[in-house]
């Protein structure tokens, strides 16, 4: 199938998107990478009037550290993200992900911006975004405004976006030397969608984990905060007896929605088996 028939503009100014989105509504589409967009075109799930391409704004480009936070582009690709130096040092779950999403070419050409604005379930981004309590900058008729992680994904493909804002970059706080971070997921084939990941975050006291953030991706409609469970984990030493009961947890907190292959029972499983592994990784026996 081919993609109904639209018009294409490629502004050079962020004012001239938002112009274009007041004027077109609900008729108009952004364009990123691509990666997402070109295939519901093509199999008409969305057919704009006018596709809206942001790659003509250097404004959106960039890694760059401001302040206390690392400042990530709506444009910087995948590739970008994971060969970033300053992503490396300074939010290094980030590059852990970044070999799960998809295979080279669509991380050559997909963007951090359109991840999470598109808010895949099963999207490594959002997760990281969320386990690192980053957020989300966005630009409007009303201006600027930023939106915690934890209140930006409100459902299915659905986040706390306007219609007429465009995400220009998200803050991520730098990582401190007590940083500790883990992702680990599950996927048939490396490079497809996985059937469940897990990004953790905390702040390392010896042993123990603290300020802990578990966020599942694959689960739910939305990347899921395991908050019983880092409850449970929280200024503890994880060893074994605190594993088991954290696994017991979290299986427990979760009510997974099936995918075409695996049903919420396998589901539930694998969160537990990535838990135990998320927590070696944190060195519990
Ligand atoms: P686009 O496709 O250009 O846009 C996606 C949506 O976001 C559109 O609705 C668009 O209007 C909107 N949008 C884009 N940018 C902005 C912005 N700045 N502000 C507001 N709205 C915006 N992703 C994963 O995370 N993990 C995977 O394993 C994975 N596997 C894939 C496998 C295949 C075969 C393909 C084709 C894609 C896969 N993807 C995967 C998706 C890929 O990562 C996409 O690049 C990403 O989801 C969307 O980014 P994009 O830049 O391509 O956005």
């Amino acid at each position: 199938m081919k993609a109904a028939a639209f018009d294409y503009v490629k502004p050079r100014s962020l004012d001239q998107v938002l112009a274009l989105l007041q004027e077109h509504g609900d008729d108009a589409r952004l364009l990123a990478g691509g990666q997402t967009l070109m295939a519901t075109l093509n199999m008409r799930l969305s057919e704009p009037r006018l596709v809206i391409d942001l790659n003509g704004i250097d404004a959106l480009r960039g890694i760059s550290v401001q302040g206390n936070v690392l400042r990530i582009g709506a444009l910087a690709t995948h590739t970008e993200i994971e060969q970033s130096p300053l992503v490396a040092r300074h939010a290094p779950l980030l590059q852990a992900a970044a070999p799960h999403i998809a295979h080279r070419a669509i991380r050559n050409s997909g963007t951090w911006g359109g991840s999470i604005a598109y808010a895949d379930p099963a999207a490594e981004w959002p997760t990281c975004l969320l386990a690192l309590g980053g957020q989300v900058v966005v630009q409007g008729p009303r201006g600027e405004r930023r939106i915690a992680a934890d209140d930006f994904f409100l459902g299915l493909y659905t986040t706390a976006l306007a219609p007429d804002e465009v995400l220009v970059a998200s803050e991520l706080p730098l990582a401190g030397p007590d940083h500790w971070f883990a992702f680990h997921e599950l996927a048939r084939r490396h490079g497809d969608y996985a059937i469940v990941g897990m990004a953790a975050t905390a702040r390392r006291d010896g042993q123990r984990l603290q300020q802990l953030r578990i966020v599942l991706l694959g689960v739910d409609a939305i990347p899921l905060r395991a908050r019983q469970t880092e409850a449970v984990l929280e200024g503890r030493t994880p060893d074994a007896a605190l594993l088991q009961q954290a696994v017991q947890t979290l299986r427990g907190e979760i009510e997974p929605l099936p995918d075409l292959t695996n049903t919420p029972e396998t589901k539930r499983h694998l969160a537990g088996v990535l838990l135990q592994r998320l927590l070696g990784s944190a060195g519990a026996a």
